[in-house]
């Protein structure tokens, strides 16, 4: 005989944007939700265990586009030279902080030696507790350019990007992710200045498409964001410098951004003081402004937004899924379209929303359990209830 559950009584954010729905129940059959309904049209069900939600708001657990699973937040990420045994069991500590904290699914991009994807392997087979997730393997960067020496593949020139694509295919990668621009954590690199081509990044573009797989890419500059856009990448992570044809060329393509406003605020709230390297902080204080004038400003032209952290950069904890929930909204979002970008987002972001990202029927039963509605107050995000996994209560 089959496990059924049956919650009811609670307030239904079903991750749409839909109006929530008061006095709600589902059924949940092993790991999907088989049903939905208002629960005064609740008919008798025998042989079901019955779980009563009354007082409590029931949404979809986060999904986080974009984590650094392998890496740890410290004040300078970059600098270690960790063995793979120590990365593997930080990782595996790293992945609970995040279901615990709300997170049921996430995109990992950029990873050490691959040790990302078998850490995916890992959690599939049931050897590791955490969300499931997407893994790009290492970032595909430009010789010396942002990502290098943090487990990056330096690759010049269509041809040789195209090898390294196919190389993070051939270990398993997901999705693919490559360095438009320069960044905040790698010394000697500026923000604004272009690095892959468009022609290099492409043929990377190419290779993923070509089996039905997603792009990402690190891009902070308008003329790298550019080209990344124009070369047809998915998502576009950070984007700090947009102007208003960026704008609309995103619009029209459907292009995703991903603010990860945390990684610049935990950067600039903590300082050298915390053991940042000078050059992060002056880099992430100079862009911090101009990064949410055009998050802004792609918000109200309507391009799509999906809700990732960065975390694994200084002091961006693992689990900081609802800080950017927050940032998001004082930013620019209202909460309701916040918490849509942080789940039926970033599942269309991810490629995963026929399977998650929503509370629909049919779906995975990923959600959370809440003493307040976020709608009324968001920082309830940060004393989740309880988690729930594919059906299972996790915390
Ligand atoms: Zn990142």
């Amino acid at each position: 005989m089959t496990e059924k559950k049956l919650y009811k009584g609670f307030t239904l954010i079903n991750g749409t944007g839909e109006t929530p729905i008061e006095n709600a129940f589902f059924i949940v059959e092993e790991k999907r939700v088989v049903k939905i309904g208002n629960a005064a049209d609740l008919e008798n069900h025998d042989n079901v265990e019955v779980i009563d939600l009354t007082g409590k708001t029931v949404m979809p657990g986060l999904i986080n586009s974009h984590v650094h699973i392998n890496m740890e937040p410290v004040g300078d990420p970059f600098a270690s030279n960790d063995s793979d045994a120590k990365i593997a069991f930080r990782t595996a500590a790293n992945l609970k902080k995040h279901l615990y904290a709300g997170t049921t699914f996430f995109r990992d991009l950029g990873g050490n030696r691959f040790i990302d994807i078998e850490a995916r392997d890992a959690v599939n087979s049931g050897l590791l507790e955490g969300p499931e997730f997407l893994a790009a393997g290492q970032c595909i960067c430009m010789t010396g350019g942002h990502g290098w020496s943090a487990g990056g593949r330096e690759a010049d020139g269509p041809d040789e990007v195209r090898k390294a694509a196919r190389e993070q295919l051939r270990a398993g990668a997901d999705l693919l992710k490559v360095m438009a621009t320069g960044g905040v954590m790698t010394k000697g690199v500026e923000p604004g200045s272009p690095q892959l081509s468009e022609e290099e990044m492409r043929a990377a573009i190419e290779e993923a498409h070509n089996v039905g797989k997603k792009t990402a890419t690190h891009a902070q500059g308008t003329v790298g964001i550019k080209n990344a856009v124009r070369a047809g990448i998915d998502s576009v992570e950070h984007a700090i410098f947009l102007d208003d044809e960026l704008i609309e060329m995103m619009v029209a393509r459907g292009t995703y951004i991903v603010p990860t406003l945390a990684a610049v605020d935990f950067i600039v709230k903590n300082g050298t003081e915390a053991g940042i390297p000078e050059y992060a902080v002056r880099k992430a204080k100079s862009v911090q402004e101009a990064h949410k004038e055009s998050i802004r400003k792609a918000y109200k032209a309507g391009v799509k937004i999906a809700m990732g952290t960065d975390s694994g950069t200084p002091f961006n904890l693992h689990g900081s899924a609802p800080y950017e929930v927050k940032l998001l909204n004082e930013c620019c979002m209202t909460p309701m379209d916040a918490l849509v970008a942080a789940t039926k987002g970033s599942a269309d972001c991810l490629g995963i929303l026929e399977n998650y990202g929503t509370l629909e029927e049919g779906k995975f039963a990923d959600f959370l359990v809440l003493d307040e509605n976020p709608l009324d107050n968001l920082d309830t995000l940060f004393n989740i209830n309880s988690v729930y996994k594919l059906g299972r209560k996790v915390r």
